[in-house]
């Protein structure tokens, strides 16, 4: 109304604008919301999380470790077997596709710890050191290779070296991996941090990424497709035997590749659920 070139907003702008954004609270809430969801669910199944078997990638997000080693299994010429493995993995929130793991070296197995209060009082997980819940109420962390978690502002306070407070095992700095972070500069270091890595011809784990190394030797290799796979020097029509003889369920595997890495996956399997009955026996 002044010439001062501002205009007032009317009543309708007022109320359109309020119906229209969400207030700071409202949002938080919403963030929360998901968050505790993350904590609680793995994306790729919707099955509730269990920590005691719980991996994560460079991300810093949280998955069933089971469900990351089902997806990892290459699927075969059947393509019945596909659909099967879909209707399982493919149920959470995301597409296996889309975390990009591609292997066992592109997670880290998450060692949670649980704390048992006197008195009994119920046992939680918590940080070792601050006793802190893990969970959505309280940003946390775990190191890389070891995988410990702590509360962030227990790894953030221990003075000198930078070594696992439980397992003493070296970590840099960069290898603190925020758990389900939510600030944009957590995020945008993890991405820095990966491709650093995958230019150094590392996983998220530092374990050497052979795959990588692999596509480039059979670039350069032209095609040659027994050569693609050197280490070890055994012959590949031996390491498939091999492979096959260990565990029936790789027989309609032929490729030497996919054989070894299903055997480990499955390896890996049966460790996990051999582990599961014998806590399951001493009634844990
Ligand atoms: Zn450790």
């Amino acid at each position: 109304m002044g010439n001062d070139g501002g205009s007032i907003p009317t009543r309708r702008e007022l109320v359109k604008s309020a119906t229209r954004q969400p207030t700071v609270s409202e949002l938080k809430a919403t963030a929360l919301e998901s968050l505790t969801h993350a904590w609680t669910h793995c994306p790729l199944t919707g099955d509730a999380l269990d920590l005691e078997n719980a991996v994560s990638d460079w991300r810093g997000r949280l998955y069933n470790y089971e469900s990351v080693l089902k997806a990892l299994i290459p699927s075969d010429s059947d393509s019945s077997n596909d659909n099967k493995k879909e209707a399982e993995i493919g149920a959470g929130d995301i597409s296996f596709a889309s975390t990009g793991i591609k292997s066992l070296r592109d997670i880290v197995r998450i060692k949670f710890k649980r704390y048992v209060p006197p008195e009994g009082k119920k046992a939680r997980w918590a940080c070792p050191i601050s006793l802190k819940e893990f969970g959505a109420a309280n940003r946390a962390v775990y190191l890389v290779p070891c995988g410990h978690a702590f509360s962030e502002v227990a790894i953030r306070e221990i003075p000198g070296e930078r070594t696992c407070p439980v397992c003493s095992e070296a970590f840099e700095e960069d290898n603190v991996i925020p758990i389900l972070p939510t600030t944009e500069v957590d995020t945008t270091r993890l991405l820095v941090r990966i491709e650093r890595l995958q230019d150094e011809g590392l996983a998220h784990s530092l374990k050497k990424d052979k795959k990588a190394s692999k596509k480039k030797r059979k670039r350069d290799e032209s095609e040659k497709v027994n050569g693609a796979e050197s280490n070890g020097g055994e012959h590949n029509g031996e390491r498939s035997r091999k492979a096959a003889k260990k565990d029936d369920r790789l027989s309609g595997i032929n490729n030497a590749m996919a054989s070894s890495l299903t055997a480990k996956v499955l390896a890996e399997q049966d460790e996990l659920s051999r582990r599961r009955k014998l806590a399951a026996v001493l009634g844990k």
